[in-house]
């Protein structure tokens, strides 16, 4: 979807890249604040100081992935995440680039249907601050410099040398091919800023910060998705309950879910 269009305060109709448009009811975003506001052809359908807070809000950090296609038997399936914690205590404390990277990372054997013995691929993420991509922000998927591409060699060294230390031979044992991706591959591919992994962050000490209604000031729109409330697997579906829940009444969804559960068990 590339723009939205507006008569007064309501939103009218959506229009993608291919040329296609749709009107209804209701509108839900589901995407990062700031890329649904670019979207609006009359910027000012939501006010400027919604606008502007939205742009001030810090977002979470982005990531690096590794992604290993491995030789076949060579690592053995793992049916949980495991962690690398190098530095613990500064897991998260990025300051600019160049500081040594990385602290940490998750790695996981996802499985494959009927799952054996051994793992074919491994994904390694590890959390990396948009600053370490910045200076190529204005490239675009498919379009980066040289110079951005000997970096992410870079950046998979590192990583395939840390899980080396933890498994001696990993690299000449296991690897048949590698993939990687950046802050900037999360940006492009799903359109969140600064290709952040969670959204808006949220800071305990001062949540009225990060709070962000799933209702909007333009009445047929409304929002979801990791920036509202709570990010990842559990936090989303819970904000689309709230969202739907707008529309179709308080406790409606709810009252279905409990009442299927009530049903299962009897
Ligand atoms: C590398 C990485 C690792 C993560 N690991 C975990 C984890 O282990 N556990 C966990 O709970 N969470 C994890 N998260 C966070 C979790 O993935 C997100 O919180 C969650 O997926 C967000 O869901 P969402 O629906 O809000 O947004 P998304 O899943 O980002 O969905 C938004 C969708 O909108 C699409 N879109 C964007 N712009 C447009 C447009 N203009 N037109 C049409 N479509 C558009 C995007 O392509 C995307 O498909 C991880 C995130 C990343 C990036």
């Amino acid at each position: 979807m590339e723009k939205i269009c507006s008569e007064g305060k309501l939103i009218t109709s959506v229009h993608t890249r291919k040329g296609r448009s749709f009107s209804a009811d209701w509108y839900i975003s589901a995407i990062h604040p700031c890329t649904l506001l670019k979207l609006f052809e009359d910027p000012s359908l939501l006010p400027k100081a919604f606008r502007n807070r939205m742009d001030s809000l810090p977002n979470t950090y982005s990531a690096f992935t590794l992604n290993i296609k491995l030789k076949a038997e060579s690592f053995r399936y793992i049916n949980h995440s495991c962690y690398y914690m190098g530095r613990y205590d500064r897991m998260w404390n990025f300051d600019k680039p160049g500081d040594e990277w990385p602290l940490g990372f998750l790695y996981m054997t996802p499985p494959d249907i009927d799952q054996g013995e051994y793992a074919s691929k491994i994904i390694i993420t590890a959390p990396m601050p948009w600053e370490f991509v910045k200076e190529w922000e204005n490239s675009t998927l498919g379009h980066r410099p040289e110079a951005y591409v000997r970096w992410k060699e870079e950046c998979a060294e590192k990583l395939l040398a840390l899980m080396e230390k933890m498994f001696p031979g990993f690299r000449e044992n296991c690897v048949e091919q590698i993939n990687t991706a950046s802050p900037l591959t999360i940006r492009d591919w799903y359109g969140v800023k600064e290709g952040s992994m969670c959204g808006f962050a949220k800071d305990c000490n001062n949540m009225a910060a990060s709070q962000l209604p799933v209702v909007t000031k333009v009445r047929n729109l409304l929002l979801t998705g990791q920036n509202n409330n709570v990010h990842g697997f559990c936090g989303v579906p819970l904000t689309a309950i709230n969202t739907s829940e707008v529309i179709l009444g308080l406790n409606y969804v709810l009252d279905k879910i409990n009442q299927s559960t009530h049903n299962e068990q009897i």
